[in-house]
């Protein structure tokens, strides 16, 4: 339902038992919509405001942002060294958000937020079979030979498994088009190491048939659709 009793929406969203919320009721210390609230029957609304001890609790709305990441910015909540996706998100929930399958350092595009853990679960389960799409660009050029060891996969000593087939179209001498059903660690850039053929850059274009939105600059992020959400796959 999208309306919640008072002492039931502070106890999901604290932890504190409804019994002891009476008690923070009745210390004054909970606002509704800029009032101090005893009712514990109150209802709070998809838009009621509510706070303890002046801070919001947020309702548990499911967030889903698609950002065009840049290079240089790490895919991590917290980093001492680099900017991370979190930093480039204006939303007053952003610190709620995980990242739904990250990109190196050094890679761009797209990349997908939420707070919805059984959402990008089921993107990045190996069996899901949602594609990641990737333009790449190496030092060399691409041999046709590629194709074929890119559809059989690789054997991965460390991790000691077998890469799951994986698309490769050559777009010109040196630019590719690459397509996973996983992520393993720095994946497309060991593939091509196997050729002994630098990766320069690394753009994901799209997430299943999800595609980054073209009016999004390097940095700029904007929330998915009701219907993007539901029709990823
Ligand atoms: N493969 C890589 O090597 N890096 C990425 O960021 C994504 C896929």
């Amino acid at each position: 339902s999208r309306f919640s009793r008072l002492d039931r929406f502070i106890s999901v969203q604290t932890g504190i038992k409804r019994k002891d919320v009476r008690l923070l009721l009745a210390q004054g210390r909970v606002q509704v919509d800029g009032v101090a609230a005893t009712d514990i029957q109150l209802s709070v609304g998809e838009f009621s405001q509510v706070l303890l001890d002046g801070q919001v609790l947020q309702a548990n709305t499911p967030r889903y942002v698609m950002l065009h990441k840049p290079v240089g910015v790490v895919s991590a909540t917290r980093d001492d060294e680099h900017r991370t996706v979190i930093d480039l998100l204006q939303a007053d929930y952003r610190h709620s958000l995980h990242i739904a399958g990250r990109l190196d350092l050094n890679s761009s595009g797209l990349l997908l937020l939420t707070n919805d853990g059984r959402w990008s679960r089921g993107l990045s389960a190996p069996d899901s079979g949602v594609c990641k799409r990737y333009r790449v660009t190496l030092a060399n050029p691409i041999g046709e030979e590629y194709i074929q060891a890119f559809a059989e996969g690789m054997y991965f000593d460390y991790e000691g498994i077998r890469t799951r087939p994986a698309g490769l179209r050559i777009l010109d001498t040196r630019v590719a088009e690459v397509t996973l059903t996983e992520g393993r660690y720095h994946q497309i850039k060991r593939m091509f190491g196997r050729f002994r053929n630098p990766v320069l850059a690394l753009h994901r274009c799209a997430i299943g048939n999800l595609v980054l939105d073209a009016a999004l600059a390097p940095g700029q992020s904007r929330e998915l659709s009701a219907a993007e959400v539901a029709d990823l796959r």
